[in-house]
């Protein structure tokens, strides 16, 4: 399985400064990524044209991006539709962040729509679990992620999903706020997900990579890339600047 190492820029960057940092990055990695990874970028959406150009003939790169409605077109004020992603060079897609969750009060329902329809259309998809400080701190970590796993995966039929799916824990207490989970509770939660996914994918779910984000910077990679049943990172903050992302994306384990 592939490492995966990705990069969510959020609400950051107007088209050309995206389309600068992904060209210093892909010119910072050259032909020095390894064979066992790939870069994700995830642009916003007004700066998926200009990635997708910085990214023509980078090996090892995909653009994703990080939204889109589970509808083919229609009256969607607003919206983005899996089609217009795939248009414009995206491969992959997030559904779940907890922004979106928690600002954005997306449920668990809602994002399992968008995971089954991204992946119909042909999108790879990242589906972003995690719990809250008060959900951890109650003893409910098992049940939130059993919950947004199973509303998302449950009865799922379709063929190769291990290269088609990726999970990514993210602590929503570790994003943004400069707190790492501890290393056994990174492990802890992964072994959690790979049961689950074992349980609820029988034919893929032992493949499925699983990312772990949350306060991901090049200090701490080696670490966390190291932990079992970690195949990756989800990188916010520290995947902003091309020479961070490029020390993140070349991490190797302790
Ligand atoms: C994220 O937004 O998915 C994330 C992990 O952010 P950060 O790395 O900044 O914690």
């Amino acid at each position: 399985m592939k490492l995966c190492m990705a990069a969510n820029w959020k609400m950051h960057k107007t088209q050309s400064q995206a389309g600068e940092t992904a060209a210093e990055l892909v010119r910072i990695l050259g032909s020095n990524l390894p064979q066992d990874r790939e870069v994700v970028l995830i642009p916003p959406f007004t700066a998926l044209h200009a990635v997708s150009q910085a990214l023509t003939s980078a090996p090892g790169f995909v653009l994703g991006a990080q939204n889109f409605y589970p509808a083919d077109q229609g009256a969607f004020t607003g919206e983005i539709g899996p089609d217009m992603l795939l248009d414009h060079g995206c491969s992959l897609a997030l559904a779940g962040h907890s922004e979106r969750r928690h600002v954005l009060g997306e449920d668990n329902e809602f994002v399992a729509q968008k995971v089954r329809f991204g992946l119909d259309k042909g999108l790879r998809m990242i589906l972003c679990i995690g719990e809250t400080l008060q959900q951890r701190d109650s003893g409910q970590l098992e049940t939130v992620l059993h919950d947004q796993l199973s509303t998302a995966l449950s009865g799922l039929q379709l063929s190769n999903l291990e290269s088609r799916l990726l999970i990514a824990y993210e602590p929503v207490w570790a994003i943004g706020t400069g707190k790492v989970a501890q290393p056994e509770d990174i492990a802890q939660a992964h072994a959690y997900v790979r049961k689950e996914l074992t349980t609820l994918l029988p034919q893929s779910g032992q493949s499925v990579p699983i990312l772990y984000g949350g306060s991901v910077k090049p200090d701490n990679i080696a670490q966390i890339i190291g932990i079992d049943n970690v195949n990756g990172v989800l990188v916010g903050g520290a995947g902003l600047e091309a020479e961070s992302m490029a020390q993140i994306a070349m991490g190797t384990a302790q």
